[in-house]
């Protein structure tokens, strides 16, 4: 327990990377780092177990976790989920997908997790890694000196005493507060794809019988889509993503009036919540797509949704976040012993960033529209572009399964069918160009 003394007292320390934020993407660059001998501080602003949105796991985070070394202990909070399902209003049946079918056939599956309790896994391992990890601690400035010196940061801890911190390299792992990105102005808001997000948590939704209980299920409706992503505990988390014009229809509701406005909408997803309750606040997120005009500068990095967001239709984020830790705890490797090879380095890094994001958004961006729809709900593996499309769902995205011709056999088909029904896709554009317009800069933050 700290003194008053204590508490208001400075605490100046050096190391050679400071990793700003605990998240998944923090936590597991510095778990690696410090396994390297790196002297590693990790100032998280808030005390782990905290609440996150984002309970869906791709089987590609699986081997990530194998190699941290906490596959074990993630498996135990873990609910299994073998595949995905999509619910169509424009559709007469669902369709099931199993992470199985994918090219590779080694990552058949993947986990939901309550995030307070996975990201608490994630920063006591980069402690027992022998990372300095100080919570309740929240980054506030950091100096990048002349002469390739370092960075001093200065921190604040909940306690009112204050950190300041020297760094060879600092790792921006600060999430959807882009705590760099603010402060270089590197931040954008991305124009194709404006949307928000209100969700909540369920207890006594109706599950998938059997294997399938776990899987997540998509429904779209007429204003975007709902996630449903059940958890070890019998919770259920559950969001609708939604277009700005439509959370300006909230008025003066409370959230939680407008969410169960909201699921009313989508029948289907009604009727497996009918006997269920709200069994955590409602929240919700807003103008939620963006990425920085750069991945790095000298002596820092920018990590997961410290970059950029993407649309979580694809449960990607968490798998993003972490692949983005793994190949910047090899950058900072470089470029602190090899300094010499510190440009290529950060250039593979660059490339790397770029790849994960683009490959989701190209569906992303047309998630909603009928054509991709359509080839969602009756997918056929003509040379084999059912088994790639499973493979981007399964997050395996980084050129080691040969999905490159058979996605752009996807691709080809879906611009072949948009061109068939060309009328249908013009409407879908026009709509889609309404959709993703900029409503209210003040809406989409809900609360
Ligand atoms: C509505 C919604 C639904 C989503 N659904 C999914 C999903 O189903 N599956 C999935 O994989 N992803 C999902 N995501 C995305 C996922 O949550 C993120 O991509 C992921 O958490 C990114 O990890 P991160 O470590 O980069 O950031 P975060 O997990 O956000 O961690 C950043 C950490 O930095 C800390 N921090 C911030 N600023 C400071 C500071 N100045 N000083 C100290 N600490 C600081 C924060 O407290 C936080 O703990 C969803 C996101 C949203 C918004």
């Amino acid at each position: 327990m700290s003194t008053p003394a204590a508490a208001s007292a400075a605490v100046a320390s050096a190391c050679d990377v400071l990793v700003i934020g605990g998240g998944p993407a923090g936590s597991t660059a510095a778990a690696l780092l410090a396994e390297r001998g790196y002297r590693v501080t990790l100032l998280e602003k808030a005390r782990h177990p905290r609440f996150h949105i984002g309970e869906s796991l791709l089987p590609a985070n699986l081997p990530l976790l194998e190699k941290l070394g906490v596959a074990s202990a993630v498996k135990a909070i873990g609910m299994e989920k073998w595949g995905a399902e999509f619910v169509s209003p424009w559709h007469d049946h669902n369709q099931a997908f199993e992470f199985a079918d994918a090219m590779d056939k080694s990552m058949p599956m993947a986990y939901q997790v309550r995030r307070s309790e996975f990201d608490e896994i994630l920063i006591r391992n980069a402690s027992r890694k022998n990372a300095r990890v100080v919570e309740g601690c929240q980054v506030l400035e950091v100096d990048f000196l002349p002469g390739n010196a370092g960075a001093l940061a200065q921190a604040r801890r909940d306690d009112g005493g204050m950190e300041t911190v020297h760094a060879r390299f600092v790792l921006d792992a600060s999430g959807r507060d882009t705590f760099l990105g603010n402060r270089f102005k590197a931040k954008q808001r991305n124009r194709k794809h404006n949307s928000a997000a209100i969700y909540a948590h369920f207890a006594g939704a109706e599950r998938n019988p059997g294997k399938a209980a776990g899987n997540i299920t998509i429904f779209w409706f007429e204003h975007g889509w709902f996630w449903f992503i059940p958890l070890a505990d019998g919770a259920t988390s559950v969001g609708a993503v939604t277009w700005q014009y439509y959370l300006k229809t909230r008025n003066r509701k409370s959230l939680e009036q407008f969410l169960q406005d909201t699921i009313a909408l989508c029948a289907p997803l009604g009727q497996r919540l009918q006997h269920a309750q709200l069994c955590s606040p409602v929240e919700a997120t807003g103008n939620y797509s963006y990425v920085c005009d750069r991945t790095h500068g000298s002596n820092y990095l920018l990590l997961g949704d410290a970059y950029t967001f993407i649309d979580p239709v694809f449960s990607s984020g968490v798998m993003l976040a972490m692949h983005s830790a793994f190949v910047g705890a090899d950058t900072v490797d470089t470029c602190l012993r090899h300094p010499q090879h510190a440009a290529a380095a950060m250039k593979k890094f660059d490339n790397s960033m770029r790849i994960g994001p683009k490959a989701f958004s190209w569906f992303i961006y047309r998630v909603t529209n009928p054509t991709m729809r359509d080839m969602f709900m009756q997918p056929r593996n003509i040379f084999r572009v059912k088994e790639a499309l499973l493979s981007v769902l399964a997050g395996d995205v980084y050129g080691n399964t040969p999905i490159r011709r058979p996605l752009l056999l996807f691709k080809g088909l879906y611009y072949t069918a948009s061109l068939l029904d060309f009328r249908r896709t013009v409407k879908a554009w026009r709509m889609r160009k309404r959709n993703i317009r900029v409503v209210d800069e003040t809406v989409a933050a809900a609360d």
